[in-house]
């Protein structure tokens, strides 16, 4: 047992969050952070410092932050006046574990486990070293540029500003901080960009040229990766490896995820170098260095080519650098084609027949008619569109509804909903919207189990998440949230559909009072909107949790063969559906809580995103580590 402290449940102060940079809630706190015995990015040799100090009793550990994988911990520990040092692990599924031992969910938990057991340590963890309070936890490199890179990455990359890039990053952070950990160099003062062997020496050569100036740079052809070093006034240059997996390394050497962290290690170990590097020689070119946008994603609304002018013709899509999967902000529908404000300056509720393009081909149909393919020649670009045509001999209460629908979707814009173009009058009224392509979620996933893995529902169902909260931010009740009214851009991107049903809040109102019954999808509905046809958020929160169960299951009908009566008084006795097989249990749980049934109780849509978005994070920010590589040898 660990003697006086005990691990888990002693938090330090929570000023030490702030040693890691701002953090808008968006970027991921270290989980070690409240561990008095946390150091951070600390070498080896800091930490025996820290032991040694502390008295080297057996059983006497820190934790710190490992250089190598992105996420994981080393544990140094003392047994018999030795050092040990064990790294941990983070998992593809979001735990953690010394090597061959078992997982645990967290760095605390870790502790705590290895605090009573052994276990395969050469001791158990008796007593923390606790950190000193005048010594702040050591940010990663990495910690204290992540946040801005994370915005600067985005603005630059796809183009977004404000209200857009929050959606972004929020929706795709764990995703933008593996793509940034692999391109920060770019950021580093001693990364020079492509510049050759000889320049990169008179480059080392300026100025005092002490053993250890570095500076990496890209070679000539093929995007690798050369180190130069100073040492005995002359200049000593060095491939950096990148092998088949992606990871870099010294030939022989410890191999890294990333460059700067390969750089971080060769300051503390030579890893086959002539001397350990130093001093950075600095990239004059560095602070007010303007990034490239990278070719695949050119600024939006300009430099656009239009599609050629056949209806049903396919663009060609950009490409994406290779092995990176497509991400909601690659679309052109992640922004409004509004965005452009040449385009704004031309925008109107009603659009030109001579604009639009109606293919024959049909995506869908429903009561009031069919929903066509299309393009709408805009000012600079040209856009595929669907386009819900009213069928001509329908009375005019269908025609209001539409109108209704239209008017909803005319004051809304985000990118996991599906936008509203405008309406055209012509040979029918048409409303004109973003085109999702790949269609309904329910029929999407139907059969596809073993094509599209778990945690790609998840992300779907967080941006479905991530819609929901700005509809209830703007007082918006959906009415209709059901997975055939989930389009799918493609498969990893979902936009909310249908406003058929949807209402817009009185500014003092949470909920919508329907006075007459209609067609409504009761096995989708909440109590109180069968019962006393209250709608609100609330009843959108239930619905949402059908909608997961349907993505959860593949496309399953809820309820089965139930009727609707069936349905409610099955709800009515306290039964809920089941766990679809194989969805996580954090993801039963949040449905559950979709279906408390007195809506008071029921999260609201940001608590829902914000789980959704924690569980997603959780099992998606997995650092690409393998083991055998990772290994630091427990050193005697
Ligand atoms: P309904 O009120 O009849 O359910 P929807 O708006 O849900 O009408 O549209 C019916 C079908 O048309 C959808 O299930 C889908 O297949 C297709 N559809 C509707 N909008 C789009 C869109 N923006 N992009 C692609 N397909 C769409
Ligand atoms: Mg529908």
């Amino acid at each position: 047992m660990v003697t006086g402290v005990s691990i888990s449940c002693t938090a330090a102060p929570t000023t030490h969050r702030s040693t890691l940079g701002p953090s808008p809630g968006l970027v991921m706190i270290d989980p070690a952070t409240d561990l008095p015995f946390f150091y951070g990015s600390i070498s080896r040799s800091e930490a025996e410092q820290h032991l040694k100090l502390a008295g080297m009793s057996d059983g006497l550990f820190l934790l710190r932050q490992c250089l190598r994988s992105l996420g994981g911990y080393v544990l140094s520990l003392i047994w018999n006046l030795e050092f040990y040092h064990y790294p941990v692990e983070k998992q593809l599924n979001g735990t953690y574990c010394i090597s061959g031992g078992k997982p645990h969910c967290g760095p605390a938990e870790l502790c705590e486990f290895y605090s009573k057991d052994a276990d395969g340590l050469v001791c158990t963890l008796r007593k923390p070293c606790l950190r000193p309070p005048e010594q702040p936890i050591k940010p990663g490199v990495f910690d204290s540029l992540r946040d801005n890179m994370l915005r600067e990455y985005v603005r630059q990359t796809w183009n977004l500003e404000a209200e857009a890039m929050e959606q972004a990053i929020m929706s795709q952070a764990p995703q933008l901080e593996k793509l940034i950990a692999t391109t920060a160099h770019e950021k580093m003062a001693w990364y020079h960009g492509k510049i050759t062997r000889t320049e990169g020496e008179r480059r080392l050569y300026s100025g005092s040229q002490p053993d250890g100036k570095f500076l990496v740079r890209e070679r000539d052809e093929s995007g690798t990766f050369a180190l130069s070093v100073m040492y005995g006034k002359t200049a000593y240059h060095y491939r950096i490896l990148h092998d088949k997996s992606g990871k870099y390394s010294m030939p022989e050497g410890t191999k890294f995820d990333t460059v700067w962290q390969l750089v971080e290690y060769l300051k503390m170990k030579p890893d086959g170098l002539v001397t350990l590097l130093r001093e950075a020689c600095m990239n004059q070119n560095c602070a007010n260095q303007t990034p490239t946008v990278p070719s695949w994603r050119r600024p939006r609304g300009n430099g656009y080519t239009p599609p050629p002018e056949v209806p049903g013709a396919c663009k060609i899509p950009t490409p994406l650098p290779a092995g990176r999967q497509a991400l909601p902000m690659d679309s052109d529908e992640f922004v409004s084609p509004y965005a452009d404000p040449k385009e704004l300056q031309e925008k109107t509720l009603f659009i030109k027949r001579e604009k639009l393009m109606v293919d024959e081909v049909e995506l869908g149909s429903g009561n009031f008619g069919s929903v066509k393919k299309g393009v709408y020649k805009m000012k600079s670009k040209h856009i595929d569109v669907a386009i819900k045509v009213l069928k001509s001999e329908n009375e005019k209460a269908v025609r209001d509804e539409m109108m209704r629908e239209a008017e909803i979707m005319h004051q809304l814009d985000n990118p996991y909903i599906v936008r509203m173009i405008g309406l055209c009058q012509a040979e029918a009224l048409m409303l004109v919207m973003e085109m999702a392509p790949a269609g309904p979620l329910n029929k999407f996933l139907s059969g596809k189990k073993d094509q599209v893995p778990v945690e790609n529902v998840v992300e779907l169902m967080h941006q479905v998440s991530l819609g929901m909260k700005y509809l209830e931010e703007k007082n918006f009740v959906h009415r209709d949230l059901a997975a055939r009214n989930v389009l799918l851009v493609n498969q990893h991107y979902a936009k909310i559909s249908d406003f058929g049903l949807s209402k817009a809040l009185g500014a003092d109102d949470n909920y919508y009072k329907a006075r007459t019954l209609g067609k409504w999808p009761l096995k989708w509905y909440a109590p109180e909107c069968i019962n006393f046809h209250k709608f609100s958020s609330k009843g959108d929160v239930w619905s949402f949790g059908i909608t997961m169960w349907e993505a959860f299951s593949y496309g399953g009908k809820p309820y089965k063969k139930m009727k609707g009566p069936e349905v409610i008084s099955f709800i009515q006795s306290g039964s809920r559906m089941d766990n679809p097989a194989g969805c996580p249990d954090p993801m039963y749980e949040l449905m559950k809580e979709c279906w408390i049934y007195k809506y008071e109780e029921r999260p609201s849509f940001v608590q829902v995103e914000e789980k959704m978005r924690t569980y997603y994070y959780s099992i998606s920010k997995k650092a690409s580590t393998d083991p055998k590589e990772q290994q630091e040898k427990p050193a005697a």
